[in-house]
């Protein structure tokens, strides 16, 4: 099994993009591939807030749109607030 859901992961990854970017203001989502960055705009499309594709500390780029906090350093990466309700995290 595995060999074939690595294959449609692969296949989905390709299509959706490789990396994520996000608005902070509105949280719109955008993905782009490797290679593709410097085509994303600095401001997002729909509200002309921020869009950020790099971790403001560390420069790591965004696996999933949906982080919180950087993968690679753990800093704060979108307003914890943007999802209506601030995320709290239990035990830190
Ligand atoms: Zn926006
Ligand atoms: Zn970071």
């Amino acid at each position: 099994m595995g060999k074939a859901s690595d294959w449609l992961r692969e296949e989905r990854r390709k299509t959706l993009g490789d990396w994520a970017a996000f608005c902070v203001d509105c949280g719109h989502v955008q993905r782009y591939f490797e290679g593709d960055e410097e085509e994303l705009g600095e401001t997002c499309p729909q509200c002309s807030g921020e869009l950020r594709h790099r971790c403001p500390s560390c420069a790591a780029r965004f696996s999933s749109a949906f982080v919180v906090d950087c993968e690679a350093c753990g800093a704060g990466v979108r307003p914890a607030e943007q999802f209506g309700t601030r995320i709290r995290k239990a035990g830190r």
